[in-house]
C-alpha cells in the first residue's frame, strides 16, 4: 500500500529534532505565546522574506484575520477561486464577507488575471474590496497580473499560500507579493505541523499590528480589547516543532520535484493531462494532479492495487449546499472550474516516498492506461 500522503513518515524523518523540541516546551513550563512562538514567526518571515509573521490557530484562521486586518467586513465582496479547500471560502464567511467566484485557466487550475478583471468591472455597486488567490497544489498565481489589477482598482489583496510553502515566482517567494497571506501547518502541508497552526505574514507594519492584536482578543494591553478580536494562538508545541522542519523544507521541496519530474517523464502524456509550470515559477508540488476523463475508473483501479490517490477538489465551491447561494447568475462562467473537478486526480506526493514506490505508482498508471486505450 503507497499511501497518497504520510505525515507519519515526516515525523519519522525528523523524529529526534521533533522529541527534542516537545521536551523543551514541556520542561520549560510554558505553553502558549512564549519564545518558540516569537522565534518561529521570525525565522519563518524571514524565510520568505518578508518583516512580520503572526502566529495563529490555523490557515482558515490566519486568512480570516489577514482578511479582517485588511478592513474587510460584513458585506464586503472578496474576488477567490472555486477550485480550492473550503477553507478559503469559510475565511471570507467568517470575516461577514461574500465571496465572489472567478473561474480558472484551465491549463492551471489558477484564478485567470483576464477574468478577473471582467469580474472586477462587473462588480458594479457590490462593494469589492479584496482578491485572495489561492496558489494551488503549489503553483503560484500569477502575482504579477493579480497586483496590477489590485493596484489599478484599489483593492486589497490575500494570499492563500495553504499549498504553496517556499514556492515562488522570478525568486520571489509567494506570501510577498500580496498586502498580506495566510500560511497553514495543518499535518500535510509542505511544512506540517502535528495539530492545527497557521500564520499571517506582511511586510506592513500597521497591518502585522492589526493581525497580532486580532488573534488574541483586540488586545493591545492585557484584559482591554481594543477591538472585537479572537482567539486564534499558534501554541508553543507546535512552534517548536515547525522551527525543527523549518530548516528542511527547501530540500524536501526540492525532492516533491524529482518525484514530479519522475512522474511526467513516464506517465502517459496521451491519456493524462498534467500542469506544467512556466520557467518563472518555482512550483513546490503540494500534490501533483494528473487530469483524465475517465479519472473515476483510474481512481478505482488505483484503489484495488493499493495505491492512495485523492481528488481535490470533487465538488467546486460554488456548488456545495453552504455556498450555492454565492454562484455567479450566469450558468456557465465557473465553467473552467466545474470541469476540472470532474478531471483532477492527485497522486501520491510526499517527500518521503521512495524512487521504488514512485515507479510502482508509474508502474499501475501505465497498466491501467495500457487496458483503456482505444486501439488504433
Ligand atoms: C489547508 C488549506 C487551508 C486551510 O488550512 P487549515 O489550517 O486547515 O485551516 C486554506 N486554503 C487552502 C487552499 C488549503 O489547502
Amino acid at each position: 500500500m503507497i499511501p497518497q500522503t504520510s505525515p507519519g513518515a515526516s515525523y519519522r524523518a525528523h523524529q529526534t529534532e521533533i522529541d527534542g523540541a516537545v521536551a523543551r516546551v514541556m520542561q520549560s513550563g510554558v505553553y502558549i505565546l512564549g519564545k518558540e512562538v516569537s522565534a518561529f514567526e521570525t525565522e519563518f518571515s524571514t524565510y520568505l522574506g518578508s518583516r512580520y509573521g503572526i502566529g495563529v490557530g490555523s490557515g482558515t484562521d490566519a486568512l480570516h484575520i489577514a482578511l479582517r486586518a485588511c478592513g474587510i467586513g460584513t458585506g464586503d465582496r472578496v474576488a477567490t477561486t472555486p477550485l480550492t479547500a473550503s477553507a478559503t471560502a469559510a475565511a471570507i464567511e467568517m470575516a461577514g464577507a461574500i465571496p465572489m467566484f472567478v473561474d480558472v485557466d484551465p491549463r492551471t487550475g489558477l484564478l485567470d488575471p483576464e477574468r478577473l478583471e471582467r469580474a472586477i468591472k462587473g462588480a458594479g455597486s457590490q462593494r469589492l474590496k479584496a482578491i485572495v488567490p489561492v496558489h494551488l497544489y503549489g503553483y503560484p498565481a500569477d502575482m504579477e497580473a493579480i497586483t496590477a489589477l489590485a493596484n489599478r482598482y484599489g483593492l486589497m489583496v490575500i494570499e492563500d499560500c495553504a499549498q504553496s510553502h517556499g514556492a515562488s515566482i522570478d525568486l520571489r517567494k509567494v506570501g510577498t507579493w500580496g498586502h498580506m497571506a495566510a500560511f497553514s501547518f495543518y499535518p500535510t502541508k509542505n511544512l506540517g505541523g502535528m495539530g492545527d497552526g497557521g500564520a499571517v505574514i506582511t511586510n506592513d507594519r500597521s497591518l502585522a499590528e492589526k493581525a497580532l492584536l486580532l488573534r488574541e482578543y483586540g488586545w493591545r494591553e492585557r484584559y482591554v480589547s481594543e477591538r472585537a478580536g479572537v482567539n486564534s494562538r499558534l501554541d508553543e508545541m507546535q512552534a517548536a516543532i515547525l522551527r525543527a522542519k523549518l530548516p528542511h523544507l527547501d530540500h524536501e521541496n526540492r525532492r516533491r520535484r524529482e518525484v514530479a519530474e519522475l512522474y511526467a517523464r513516464a506517465l502517459p502524456g496521451a491519456t493524462l493531462d498534467t500542469i506544467r509550470p512556466t520557467a518563472k515559477v518555482q512550483h513546490v508540488y503540494h500534490q501533483y494532479v494528473v487530469m483524465c476523463d475517465r479519472r473515476d475508473e483510474l481512481l478505482s483501479f488505483l484503489k484495488k492495487e493499493g495505491i492512495g490517490a485523492l481528488i481535490h477538489y470533487p465538488v467546486p465551491l460554488h456548488r456545495q449546499p453552504a455556498y450555492y447561494s454565492r454562484r455567479p447568475p450566469q450558468e456557465d462562467a465557473l465553467a473552467n472550474s466545474e470541469s476540472m473537478c470532474g478531471r483532477v486526480l492527485s497522486l501520491p506526493m510526499f517527500p518521503e516516498l521512495t524512487n521504488e514506490q514512485v515507479d510502482m505508482v508509474i508502474h499501475v498508471v501505465n497498466q491501467w492506461e495500457t487496458a483503456v486505450r482505444v486501439p488504433v
